[in-house]
């Protein structure tokens, strides 16, 4: 009989593996001089909040439903993030989340610090109408919490423009008489929202491909035409990636959602996949597609693989089965720092979410100047702007990583030098540290110059 394999002993708790990425970057920060107090202070959140929301449902009875919020930090501005409904959210996720988006927003240098916020439900079984009494619920518990110079949410996983509509009139309505539109972002355009919007995390990702491409980073790979594609997850993030790219020539193989993936070798029909899912909820059974696995599309041979899902998808127990030249995190933390050594030991380059996923948030930036400036803007406004950001985060991350790996010696001195009794440094860093001490540089250097208060 054969043996059944061991199952892999991982930390998969996802505040611990924000920790590790964070730890793993402060190496290469420019200046170490107090960097135990000061990483505390950069790591751990300013405020968390947690809500307990009841709700009442459509059949009559009362549910109660867990709400989180963190800040993590507001160095370099208000806080920015997310919201998300779904069913693992709790208070280590929300936290990692919102310190993603502290170095997401200092990646791409927008004057924003870190936060997000979740609920615990599942919303696939939720109606509208619930959806919108939770989401209003919510926005009443977190009163001053949110606010166009303090917090500003915007989608995530489970939420979208009309949950963000809700939010804004919820506000509103606490708020009578004064400008609110600030307040969240991802809204629907004839409400203040921005074109370009929903499709900006994907198009944010293939801006970042495509430099990458361009300035040589990844071996074997040196444009998007052609390139074989599979992407996890038909949401926002991941249907919109993979219109985008088949649009430029790239063959889409296999795509995936909650219930299962489909693949088809010649390339997948995506209008057809999207009517599909529209008409049963999945794109599992589109006709002329082979059925695979929730997680088989990690495992596609392919030149370019988009984890646009969730978190800990690509983890030790199937990192080594990946067969993809790039990775495109348009996901938040969808590879685990295990995974992450894997796939750099097989020579697979991986563009890390705080930078491969920042379009959602640049552009949610220009929706909340535009709100903020009463003004509006054209979707080629916002898409050349929304280029210029991306390819000069990825020029200087990638900038970042050629000088920390060329000097990687110099670095490993002066480390042991000015860290006595920090473990040694040995590891070769990878995209995902230089977007981290790139992120976590200008953090640090916004603290420096604020100083401690008092
Ligand atoms: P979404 O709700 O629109 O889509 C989520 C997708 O993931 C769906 O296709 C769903 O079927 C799939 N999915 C859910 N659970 C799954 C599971 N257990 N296994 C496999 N697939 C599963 O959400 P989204 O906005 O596209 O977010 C997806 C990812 O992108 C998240 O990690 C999110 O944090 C990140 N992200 C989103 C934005 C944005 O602007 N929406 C911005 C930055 C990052």
């Amino acid at each position: 009989m054969p043996k059944a394999a061991t199952p892999v002993r991982e930390d998969l708790n996802p505040h611990h593996i924000a920790r590790n990425q964070f730890e793993e970057a402060i190496p290469y920060v420019d200046d170490l001089r107090g960097w135990k107090g000061v990483s505390r202070w950069l790591f751990e959140p300013e405020r968390v909040i947690k809500v307990t929301l009841p709700v009442l449902m459509d059949d009559g009875e009362v549910e109660i439903f867990r709400g989180y919020r963190v800040l993590h930090n507001t160095g370099r501005g208000p806080g920015k993030g997310g919201i998300r409904f779904y069913p693992t959210v709790d208070e280590d996720e929300v936290k990692a989340l919102a310190s993603w988006m502290t170095w997401k927003c200092a990646v791409v240098d927008i004057p924003f610090g870190g936060a997000k916020g979740g609920v615990e439900c599942d919303a696939t079984k939720l109606s509208v109408d619930e959806k919108r009494r939770i989401t209003r619920r919510f926005v009443t518990a977190l009163g001053e919490a949110i606010g166009p110079y303090t917090d500003i949410p915007a989608p995530d996983m489970y939420t979208d423009a009309d949950t963000m509509a809700w939010i804004y009139d919820t506000y509103a309505m606490l708020h009578p008489n004064a400008e609110n539109l600030g307040v969240v972002t991802g809204k629907p355009v004839d409400l203040g929202g921005i074109p370009g919007r929903s499709t900006a995390t994907a198009q944010g990702s293939v801006f970042v491909t495509e430099r990458l491409l361009a300035l040589g980073a990844v071996p074997g790979l040196s444009q998007i035409e052609d390139a074989v594609v599979a992407v996890q997850g038909f949401g926002n993030a991941g249907r919109h990636a993979a219109f985008i790219l088949r649009d430029m020539g790239a063959k889409v193989v296999a795509v995936s959602d909650s219930k299962g993936g489909i693949i088809r070798a010649a390339g997948l029909d995506l209008e057809a996949v999207e009517a599909h899912k529209k008409e049963t909820g999945s794109v599992v059974g589109t006709p002329g597609t082979r059925r695979i696995g929730v997680k088989g599309t990690l495992e596609v041979p392919c030149d370019i693989l988009v984890p646009a899902a969730l978190e800990n998808q690509i983890t030790l127990e199937n990192a080594d089965r990946v067969k993809a030249r790039l990775v495109v995190e348009a996901a938040n933390g969808p590879t685990t720092p295990g995974a992450d050594r894997i796939l750099a030991s097989k020579g697979i380059v991986l563009a890390p979410d705080i930078l491969a996923n920042a379009g959602g948030v640049v552009v949610s930036y220009f929706e909340w100047v535009q709100n903020l400036e009463h003004e509006q803007w054209e979707e080629s406004v916002v898409h050349e702007r929304l280029r210029t950001k991306m390819y000069r985060a990825t020029e200087q991350v990638l900038a970042t990583y050629r000088r920390i790996t060329e000097r990687f010696g110099e670095y490993q001195e002066r480390w042991r030098k000015e860290m006595p009794g920090a473990k040694a440094l040995t590891r070769k860093p990878d995209l995902r540290t230089a977007a981290m001490a790139t992120a976590v540089g200008r953090c640090k250097a916004a603290l420096d110059r604020r100083g401690v208060w008092p």
